[in-house]
């Protein structure tokens, strides 16, 4: 603290992300407080730093166990490239500039569309221009002050949760949900990585397209469980008619070293193996 009572930040700002600095600086200090600023540790009723305190913390974030959040991800019917998306999102990982600086990979923590100061993912998915008028479109006006309002854990846990609180249709909405951050990413990284490429589809109809395809695979899925039998006898050899043989061929090809390779297999109709080549 300096002498007008404000937090010294430039010390530690180097240290924490940019939300963490934003909530301490709104944390008002009295600089007639009587005692000397020391060092606490929050997680034991005595401030003092347990190695059984952290421990605990660090495998309830791995594993899931403390707060509903992980379980409700683990719980997403979507794809699953999706599923994990949100949960690297959750646990800070997935490289936005914020996270690449904190790692020291730049030192532009700038949103390089938009401009903003601090490219986190809670911007990307949520506060980009870009994603604002698109869930702006999808959101009652009585609830939108919330859906922003939200800090960005609760904000996905309450919409994979609580389907159709927000918003006006609200039919398997965590699907289109969790359709939309994902493309609202993949798109922040083909405009740095592919400027060229030009999208005719609109994210909230390709978005419209992922919802169908995970509802498909559900139901696919579903149905796979319940006949497994049939699927794995569809896939075998049949046996030629009576007095032919059959040749079943296969190939691969390694495209950047130009080679190929084929092969195949001749049967007659007992099954014996009269012929093997390849190529
Ligand atoms: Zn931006």
């Amino acid at each position: 603290m300096d002498g007008d009572g404000q937090w010294r930040c430039h010390r530690f700002e180097s240290l924490l992300p940019y939300a963490i600095l934003l909530r301490i600086a709104t944390v008002k200090i009295s600089s007639n407080a009587p005692m000397q600023d020391f060092p606490r540790w929050n997680l034991t009723s005595h401030g003092q730093f347990r190695v059984h305190s952290a421990y605990s913390v660090r495998m309830g974030v791995q594993f899931g166990l403390t707060e509903p959040l992980w379980k409700a991800i683990v719980d997403f019917k979507g794809i699953l490239r999706i599923r994990t998306f949100i949960w690297l999102a959750c646990l800070g990982k997935v490289l936005t500039n914020e996270v690449r600086c904190r790692r020291r990979m730049t030192l532009d923590s700038r949103c390089h569309t938009c401009g903003f100061e601090v490219e986190t993912i809670d911007h990307i998915l949520r506060r980009y221009p870009v994603a604002y008028s698109l869930w702006c479109s999808l959101v009652c006006l009585e609830h939108l002050g919330q859906f922003f309002h939200l800090s960005f854990k609760e904000w996905i846990f309450a919409n994979l949760t609580n389907s159709g609180f927000f918003v006006k249709d609200g039919t398997e909405w965590e699907l289109l949900f969790g359709s939309l951050i994902w493309l609202l990413w993949n798109r922040r990284n083909e405009r740095i990585f592919e400027p060229d490429k030009m999208h005719w589809e609109p994210i909230l109809s390709h978005g419209k397209r992922l919802q169908q395809e995970c509802r498909s695979s559900t139901i696919l899925a579903r149905q796979s469980s319940v006949v497994p039998a049939l699927a794995r006898d569809s896939i075998r050899w049949e046996k030629p008619p009576e007095g032919w043989c059959k040749l079943n061929t296969d190939g691969a090809v390694k495209g950047e070293l130009g080679m190929a390779s084929c092969g195949g297999v001749i049967r007659s109709d007992q099954g014996t193996e009269p012929a093997i080549g390849s190529q």
